[in-house]
């Protein structure tokens, strides 16, 4: 008798869908990356209960126009990718069409409210827990999207146990990456609350629409941060062997920058290597590429060991995003997107470290040891 047989569509969806939301900070970022993506100037994100109960993004960005209704919460629909070759010309965050499926099979979420430009009112959209659209009503709104995502994992005892038991936890770690997008995310102003019992709303932080990321730190981490800042402002140039391909420019490059450069530029802030000025922890170390948020644990392993041979007590502040070309590095390894691969890792990390005792033999320490290299 024949003992394989094809999982049931909806079982397969919230298996898949349980891969791309894997926690509260999962919600957080694809909410937020459809804001930003959406080209939101203010994006505001609402905890209940630090996310337990419910996580709501609203934005004034382009809205969702009439003729996408039905399609948006359908699984690997999307409006920002329509076939493998453009991944590596991607300036979007988003581009599988994952999330908002995703959040439909793992979350009470079902409704958007939306308003394109053109909009003469809003619309209130509710789905089915497949993505269906199942029905529509107006309603006042202003332009741009509310997302609300109610009670994660309602239907997975074993993660919302889990998330029952972690959440504080979760609710700091949600905060750290929000710290990411609203530094990266210059002219956008960020604010994020939390509501805890007796609607008791706190702010958590707020940034105001800043031109420049300076500002966006001075916000999330207070003023005081930005004196023991040194800023990064590196360049090295990449055997164009292996960055082969286009030259698309990405999310945030200037538009001075030459078009055929397979230079690698890493800028940003950095602590001073002075004793006294790193932090306790490292607990503020923020890594791009081409300001996207991304955990690149080799990346950061090497600015700490560079920085700890200067200032042993202490781990540095790392705001930094590494420019590059959208064909030398690939997103699409981890279902959750966070991870990336870097095609030239290796020469990467060798040029950064070199470049950043250089950095820092240009600055007062006031122990001096470079005993690195
Ligand atoms: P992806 O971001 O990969 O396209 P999502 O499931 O996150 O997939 O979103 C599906 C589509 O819904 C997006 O491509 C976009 O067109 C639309 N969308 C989602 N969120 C927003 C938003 N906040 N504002 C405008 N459009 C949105
Ligand atoms: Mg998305």
């Amino acid at each position: 008798m024949a003992t394989i047989k094809p999982i049931e569509g909806r079982s397969v969806h919230q298996i898949q869908s349980g891969q791309v939301i894997i926690d509260l900070c999962s919600v957080a970022k694809e909410l937020v990356e459809n804001a930003l993506d959406a080209g939101a100037t203010s994006v505001e994100v609402r905890f209940k209960n630090n996310g337990l109960d419910s996580i709501e993004v609203q934005d004034n960005g382009s809205g969702i126009s009439p003729e996408d209704f039905e399609t948006i919460a359908l699984k690997h629909h999307t409006s920002k990718l329509a076939t493998y070759d453009d991944l590596t010309s991607l300036t979007t965050f988003g581009f599988r069409g994952e999330a908002l499926s995703s959040l439909c099979a793992l979350s009470k979420f079902h409704i958007i409210t939306t308003r394109a430009s053109d909009g003469p009112k809003g619309t209130k959209l509710e789905f089915e827990q497949s993505g269906k659209l199942k029905g529509t009503s107006v309603v006042a709104a202003k332009q741009g999207t509310t997302v609300v995502v109610d009670t994660l994992f309602y239907n997975l005892p074993v993660r919302r146990k889990e998330l029952e038991k972690t959440i504080k936890r979760e609710y700091q770690k949600v905060l750290q990456l929000l710290h990411a997008y609203a530094c990266i995310s210059t002219g956008v102003k960020f604010s994020v609350s939390n509501t805890v019992a007796k609607g008791k709303k706190t702010m958590a932080f707020s940034t105001n629409s800043n031109p420049n990321t300076k500002e966006n730190i001075a916000n999330v981490y207070g003023a005081k941060t930005l004196t023991a800042l040194i800023p990064l402002d590196l360049e090295f140039e990449m055997d164009p062997s292996n960055v082969p391909g286009s030259t698309q420019s990405a999310r945030n490059w200037s538009t001075q920058e030459d078009p055929g450069s397979r230079n690698i530029k890493i800028v940003g802030h950095i602590s001073r290597p002075v004793v006294g000025e790193g932090r306790q922890t490292p607990d503020r170390q923020m890594l791009f590429v081409n300001s996207r948020p991304c955990g690149l644990p080799q990346v950061s392993k090497a600015f700490n060991e560079v920085y700890k041979s200067y200032n042993i007590t202490q781990s540095p502040f790392i705001f930094a995003d590494i420019r590059l070309d959208t064909n030398a590095y690939d997103v699409n390894v981890s279902p959750d997107k966070r991870e990336i691969l870097l095609h030239d890792q290796t020469a990467l990390l060798e040029n950064l470290k070199n470049a950043l005792v250089e950095l820092f033999e240009g600055h007062d320490q006031s122990v001096p040891q470079a005993q690195f290299l």
